[in-house]
């Protein structure tokens, strides 16, 4: 599932490939990914443009030209892709396709489950999944105050408050692994048991882990909108733990372990990690 530096990157990709470019029509294969009728859907995008794509979350997020957002998540293996007036998208596949005045469209494929959604104006706050979203961790306002505070009286394991979407945006079971290592927790740690110097030392690591992610990436599995994939895997370091079970830590030599806590699976050195 991409996060938030996979996210950052496609967003940047589409601003080069489709800002301004007029939307003359649209299909909509898989009408349950809309959050409208598939016809109110079609209204609104018909003759409009987008105007910019940003991040926010796991979410892509784009004004049009009416002032109606439309809000783009991928759940897991989706695609959003630009492809060529001559290409023919496969029906069964592609869920939504954006046709654009000058040839190019944007085929928007799911694999397991995901969204377009369109957005009243001014009615971002109210939407039930972007409305309750937490800080963007790469915002000047993410301080090591704010993580503290989000932490404090935390009973839970660390971990756990990393990937949950309301206190922090756009970290997933991918970019929190380098994350924990970094900052030499391990996720079992109870959220509360963190020192002052554990929190700046995890709010460093988020941040440094992010934009590593944004610098090498997309992430394992992800691609931009022109279907390039990033570093993951290929360049020596990164990642530094994650998915690297039986590989040793880059710090001690320890080998690096593979567990299973809660739902999710997590790799620690067992060594640099308490
Ligand atoms: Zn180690």
């Amino acid at each position: 599932m991409p996060e938030l530096p996979d996210i950052l990157l496609l967003a940047e990709s589409m601003n080069k490939a489709l800002v301004e470019k007029i939307i003359f029509d649209s299909k909509v294969n898989q009408p349950k990914v809309l959050n409208y009728s598939k016809s109110t859907f079609q209204k609104r995008v018909k003759g409009r443009c987008f105007q910019g794509f940003r991040q926010r979350g796991k979410w892509v997020i784009s004004y049009l030209d009416n002032k109606w957002m439309i809000a783009f998540n991928l759940g897991m293996g989706g695609e959003l892709r630009l492809h060529w007036s001559v290409e023919t998208p496969d029906p069964k596949r592609e869920r939504i396709i954006f046709f654009f005045e000058n040839g190019d469209q944007l085929w928007v494929h799911f694999w397991w489950f995901g969204h377009v959604h369109l957005i009243k104006p001014g009615n971002e706050a109210k939407h039930a999944q972007l409305g309750t979203l937490g800080i963007e961790p790469l915002s000047d306002a993410f301080t090591s105050e704010v993580l503290a505070s989000i932490l404090q009286n935390k009973k839970g394991r660390i971990k756990s408050y990393l990937l949950d979407q309301k206190f922090i945006a756009g970290i997933g079971n991918v970019y929190v692994q380098d994350i924990l290592w970094y900052a030499r927790l391990h996720p079992n740690r109870k959220a509360n048991t963190l020192n002052l110097v554990d929190i700046e030392r995890l709010h460093e690591a988020i941040q440094h882990v992010l934009q590593e992610g944004i610098r090498w990436g997309p992430g394992p599995g992800e691609q931009d909108v022109w279907g390039q994939r990033g570093q993951w895997g290929k360049k020596p370091g990164w990642p530094q733990i994650a998915y690297r079970t039986g590989k040793s830590c880059p710090t001690c030599q320890t080998v690096v372990e593979e567990v299973r806590i809660g739902s999710t699976t997590s790799y620690i050195c067992p060594h640099c990690q308490s």
